[in-house]
């Protein structure tokens, strides 16, 4: 400014001086200098106007370089637009980057994560809570939320507005069985916003389900044995008995004690696969001595069920090795070989074989020619409890725990169990086990050399 008024006023000095040296007795120099003293100003104004004309043009343009004919000071104003230009496009980079990286974090959350604006509109929801409530992304957002999720629970939820705790419902979208199940809770943050988490605890729900049948079962399981040992103990201590029948009344007592005592074993038995690591793919077993011992097992146990033995063939096709633990095995082979004993009638056959199929799978299997199983009942088998006939099994000292046991054994060593029934002919158990668990004989011994 102070250069452009030395400019003027020197500008206008040297014009009077020219004219004064021209004319020197004119007496209108005065009026000269006024003129001229204008006629600057209005041209530095008119350069001015069109330095600022080319910086709005250049203004209006985000992306146009910087304008060539500007005066310096309107340059240097130039490059300051210029550079806190770049620095608000830098800064907004960064936020927009933030919030993709925010929402992408929220968008791989395991739990439904829905925003909710001060209107109970939805702003943004991610993929999981669009499968909990069946949103769809485009159609949806911005719509509110209690028109959406068409739940009394929901609405009970929303109208009481107390969001200290989670509310349960089940899911939209889901065609699943069983049913899903979701929690829901609101979480408020700023004004009037929140944040509203959806949690699938479908599994959750069927566990302290299975939690609760399981103490059921168990506490009726042992409630039976017990209410008979009382009558027992009772009829013994009120009523004079003869030495036969006191006899007959405490066999009787040990039958329900050995029950109590099988159920609490395999109790054990279950919690212990339960709580345990998975056998290591280290520790091999011969298959021959396996199906041998529990075949001796089996007609031992033919003895004390029908008080004959029942024919128990073993046929080993070729010999291997399973890796896996012994006792475990053992365990889950006896179970089969039991039960086939037990519902096989006396002068029936039993067949315990082992043979590798075209996979190179080890197929370990027992037959029967027993009463055999409807096919209803074949996907329940191995459930804890489930028994097809009752009072055999319970005759028979059977808990209903011997094939959810060998089920949860065969997981343990990456075998299936397969059953096969034809009522009234008998049943096959097969347990399969992964290459990769079976060795032959031959590496055995090559195995053992390697060792020494
Ligand atoms: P349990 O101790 O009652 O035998 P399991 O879990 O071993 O319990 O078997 C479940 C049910 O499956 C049994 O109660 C029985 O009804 C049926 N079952 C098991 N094995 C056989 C078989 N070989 N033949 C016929 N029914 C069987």
């Amino acid at each position: 400014m102070l250069v452009r008024i030395i400019w003027q006023v020197l500008g206008t000095w040297i014009v009077t001086t020219c004219y004064l040296y021209f004319f020197p007795s004119s007496t209108l120099w005065p009026l000269v200098a006024l003129g001229s003293c204008w006629l600057l100003t209005l041209l530095t104004h008119t350069a001015d106007a069109r330095q600022i004309e080319h910086l709005l043009s250049w203004l209006r343009q985000p992306d146009a370089p910087l304008p060539k004919r500007l005066a310096p000071q309107w340059m240097e104003l130039a490059s300051h637009v210029l550079r806190q230009r770049r620095d608000h496009r830098d800064l907004l980079a960064q936020s927009d980057k933030r919030l993709a990286d925010f929402l992408a974090a929220l968008q791989a959350s395991p739990n439904g994560v829905v925003l909710i604006d001060a209107d109970e509109r939805i702003e943004w929801f991610n993929q999981t809570a669009a499968e909990h409530f069946g949103f769809d992304a485009r159609r949806d957002a911005q719509q509110h939320f209690t028109n959406l999720v068409r739940d009394p629970v929901v609405a009970a939820y929303f109208a009481t507005r107390d969001f200290s705790h989670s509310v349960l419902l089940a899911a939209r979208s889901s065609t699943r069985s069983p049913a899903q199940r979701i929690s829901i809770q609101l979480h408020m943050y700023g004004q009037g916003r929140s944040l509203l988490l959806s949690r699938d605890v479908t599994a959750i729900e069927q566990a302290d389900a299975m939690r609760r049948d399981f103490v059921a079962n168990v506490s009726h399981e042992i409630r039976t044995p017990l209410t008979v040992l009382g009558g027992f103990v009772e009829t013994l201590q009120t009523l004079k008995l003869s030495g036969a029948e006191q006899t007959r009344y405490l066999d009787l007592m040990s039958q329900q004690a050995v029950r109590m005592q099988s159920l609490v074993d395999d109790l054990l038995t279950l919690s212990k696969l339960e709580g345990s690591p998975r056998p290591s793919g280290h520790e091999w077993l011969k298959v021959d001595a396996l199906l041998r011992s529990c075949a001796d097992e089996g007609r031992a146990l033919s003895q004390m069920v029908w008080s004959s033995t029942q024919q128990i063939h073993v046929d080993v096709d070729s010999d291997c090795d399973i890796a896996g633990s012994d006792t475990e095995l053992h365990s889950a082979l006896f179970n089969l070989v039991g039960n086939a004993v037990r519902y096989t009638p006396a002068d029936k056959s039993i067949g315990v074989s082992w043979s590798l199929n075209a996979h190179g799978q080890g197929v370990l299997a027992v037959t029967d020619q027993g009463m055999g199983i409807a096919p209803e009942h074949l996907p329940r088998l191995t459930e804890r409890f489930y028994r097809v006939d009752r009072s055999r099994s319970r005759e028979t000292g059977g808990t209903g725990l011997g094939l959810a046991i060998v089920k949860h054994i065969a997981q343990r060593h990456d075998a299936e169990l397969q059953i096969e029934s034809t009522p009234g002919k008998g049943s096959t158990f097969r347990l399969v086990f992964g290459a990769h668990r079976v060795r032959a004989a031959v590496n055995r011994l090559a195995a053992l050399v390697d060792q020494d």
